[in-house]
């Protein structure tokens, strides 16, 4: 199913883990509208302005794939709200093309990594977008989520 011009849904359904621990990570049919929405908002205006393909690492989530992963409880990526991206090439070009295009993301976190972002996460939902930027880093006591004001 085409969900824009450069995205399918298979794309945001795929899971190397699910396949090995035989989870169903099908998606519920009243959740595709939301990935829909992610990619005509902000994946496919993204995947234009870039001019290169954009890989998703991971979209939707069952729960009981979001919690074998470790994924927070309440994660957007459950609700088919949510995706992690991956430039391949330069994800610190993706994220500030987000940001300086205003493209309407709920949440964008830059994941890990310091010069370049290991990928990003990018979400939106269809009323009450936040804007929220975070960088997420990890230290001896775990994963942390900081403000990150991106310039
Ligand atoms: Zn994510």
């Amino acid at each position: 199913m085409q969900l824009s011009k450069n995205f399918t849904l298979p794309e945001f359904t795929k899971s190397m883990t699910a396949v090995r621990m035989g989870i169903d990570n099908s998606i519920p049919y009243n959740l595709i509208e939301n990935i829909k929405f992610l990619c005509e908002t902000i994946l496919q205006p993204l995947r234009d302005l870039r001019g290169l393909p954009i890989i998703v690492k991971s979209g939707y989530r069952c729960k009981i794939l979001n919690s074998y992963i470790g994924g927070q409880e309440h994660s957007q990526h459950i609700k088919g709200e949510a995706a992690d991206i991956d430039d391949l090439e330069n994800n610190k070009i993706l994220f500030g093309m987000i940001i300086h295009n205003k493209l309407p993301f709920d949440q964008l976190i830059w994941e890990f990594g310091d010069k370049d972002p290991e990928w990003i996460h990018v979400s939106a939902k269809r009323e009450g977008n936040r804007g929220q930027v975070l960088k997420a880093y990890k230290d001896d006591y775990g994963i942390h989520y900081a403000p990150f004001i991106y310039e």
